[in-house]
């Protein structure tokens, strides 16, 4: 039989981000997951990533492929009517 010290039921972005943040700190785990690891790497959980997630995924090692593929978002441009556009810029705002 083989032992561990923490059982985690479902390998979605919380228990893979768990487990991920508990071997780092040497705390040995088993995922247990419903669904066929085909399926899990195949499905959609998140176009938009807060920088939390992001700095968290970064701390575990996992961010390579975000930073890779993924595009930096940096604000919003609102359409008032061609060819006027409204931006807010993340450093516009945090400008003031
Ligand atoms: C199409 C889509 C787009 C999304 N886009 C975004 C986004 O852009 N940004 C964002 O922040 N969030 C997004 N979300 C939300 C995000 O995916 C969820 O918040 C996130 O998946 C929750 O993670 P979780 O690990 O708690 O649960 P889940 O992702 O639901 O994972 C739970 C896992 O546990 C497994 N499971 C359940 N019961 C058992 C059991 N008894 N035994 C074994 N395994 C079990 C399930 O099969 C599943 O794989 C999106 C969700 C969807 C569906």
């Amino acid at each position: 039989m083989q032992r561990t010290q923490v059982a985690i039921i479902g390998a979605g972005p919380a228990g893979l981000m768990l487990g991920a943040l508990l071997a780092r700190h040497g705390v040995d785990t088993v995922i247990v997951e419903a669904r066929s690891r085909a399926y899990i790497e195949s499905r959609i959980r998140a176009g938009v990533l807060e920088q939390g997630t992001v700095d968290a995924m970064d701390e575990v090692g996992a961010g390579a492929a975000m930073h890779a593929h993924g595009l930096v978002h940096d604000g919003a441009w609102f359409d008032v009517g061609y060819p006027q556009a409204i931006g807010l810029t993340e450093a516009a705002l945090a400008s003031g």
